[in-house]
């Protein structure tokens, strides 16, 4: 019997015993040459993970929360006009955190599980000169992919920078920060990087650090301040100790080992792995007959799935019911809907077998709970689903 129930929730996921041991091994010095190495072999590979070559990749120790507000000092000024396409409770939580930091900002909505249209978009870029946009890749309140690709066209063609919160979806979901004129890219390691919380991880398009470094007034956030961090990237690359605050050594040994992972499964092939996770799981709800949070299939993210509860069905039991069978899913987050809906998240390290397990706890958990299907029915959707 394994010893812990399978993690199928959209972060913290299942880590790799490689990159589990690289955080349990004795600490290295921060000044170690091994380790200046593997921490600037980790920001090479970021640029490889995030399709940006050209890129100025940052590791700091923090959440994705932080990665977050870090990209908003830094990059925002005192009434700067800020467009935020807000699909779900991570997109309001950036919208305060640049608020914060004074951001002059107009916020795009849609009901719960939609997305504003790319009409809507260009019309709020017509109306109003705007210096930065901000979109959040995958909302993992709500399960909604926006189409960041023609969102960054848009934003170049008014004139205005790109800040994309994939927190959710960088290593997982296509996205091509170079190619697609993406200026700052952000995640955090728990999530699809495969590596326990801890780290912030962001990337900046040269376009991006040449406005940072126009600004006019000081970075309001002393840790965050790219001043003091940009000296401490550009030391690791050319192999020199630098120092600003310790870094998390563990966890940039373990990101090490993971950013390896990843790149020897390759970019493209990952991205289509979790279509396929993604598709087969989605298969299985379709044959329950259940909903989506997300209002269309092409809003519906490949990292995880948000599902509502049928009616009649308790969601705490549902939950409990998939847990006794050794699977962990989670609850709902966004606010107006938290107890609606569940959430499955199936990125990193999930494999097919995975996805399958859990589908069929889920459908056991449904019987359980008095909701009437037909034993087997999401298995063999999920199946077919996969050929
Ligand atoms: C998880 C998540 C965050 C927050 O990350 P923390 O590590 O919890 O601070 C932000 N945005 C998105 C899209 C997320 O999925």
């Amino acid at each position: 019997m394994r010893s812990h129930k399978l993690l199928m929730i959209p972060g913290p996921i299942e880590f790799d015993p490689a990159v589990l041991a690289a955080l349990g091994a004795p600490t290295t010095s921060h000044m170690d040459a091994d380790f200046i190495e593997a921490f600037g072999e980790s920001l090479e590979m970021m640029r490889q993970v995030f399709l940006a070559p050209h890129g100025q990749p940052f590791i700091l120790a923090g959440s994705g929360t932080l990665a977050m507000d870090a990209v908003a000092a830094n990059m925002v000024e005192a009434g700067d006009n800020v467009l935020l396409i807000n699909t779900g409770f991570f997109s309001e939580r950036f919208g305060e955190i640049l608020r914060r930091y004074g951001a002059d900002l107009y916020q795009l909505q849609s009901p719960i599980g939609g997305r504003p249209s790319l009409e809507e978009i260009e019309t709020a870029l017509r109306k109003r000169e705007t210096k930065l946009l901000v979109i959040t890749q995958v909302d993992t309140s709500t399960g909604v992919l926006t189409d960041v690709r023609s969102v960054a066209e848009l934003a170049h063609h008014y004139g205005a920078l790109i800040v994309v919160d994939g927190v959710c979806s960088v290593g997982a979901e296509e996205l091509r920060m170079e190619e697609w004129g993406i200026d700052v890219a952000l995640t955090a390691s728990q999530k699809a990087i495969g590596v326990p919380p801890g780290l912030a991880l962001w990337v900046v398009s040269p376009q991006a650090i040449e406005r940072f470094k126009q600004r006019k007034s000081p970075v309001m956030n002393y840790y965050s301040d790219w001043n003091n961090w940009l000296p401490v990237m550009l030391s690791h690359e050319e192999r020199k100790p630098s120092y600003f605050c310790t870094p998390a050594v563990n966890l940039v040994w373990a990101l090490h080992v993971s950013l390896k992972q990843i790149l020897t499964e390759g970019m493209e092939a990952r991205f289509q792995r979790h279509t396929v996770l993604s598709k087969t799981f989605k298969a299985a709800i379709k044959a329950w007959e259940l909903d989506q949070v997300p209002l269309k299939d092409e809003f519906a993210a490949h990292t995880l799935t948000a599902v509502r509860y049928p009616a009649g069905v308790q969601g705490s039991a549902l939950l409990a019911e998939v847990a006794k069978r050794d699977i962990v899913i989670s609850g709902g987050l966004h606010p107006q809907i938290k107890t609606q809906y569940f959430r499955v998240g199936h990125m990193g390290t999930t494999t097919i077998g995975d996805v399958m397990a859990t589908i069929s706890a889920i459908e056991q958990g449904l019987i359980a709970c008095g909701y009437p299907i037909q034993p087997g029915v999401g298995l063999a959707a999920a199946q077919a689903a996969q050929l």
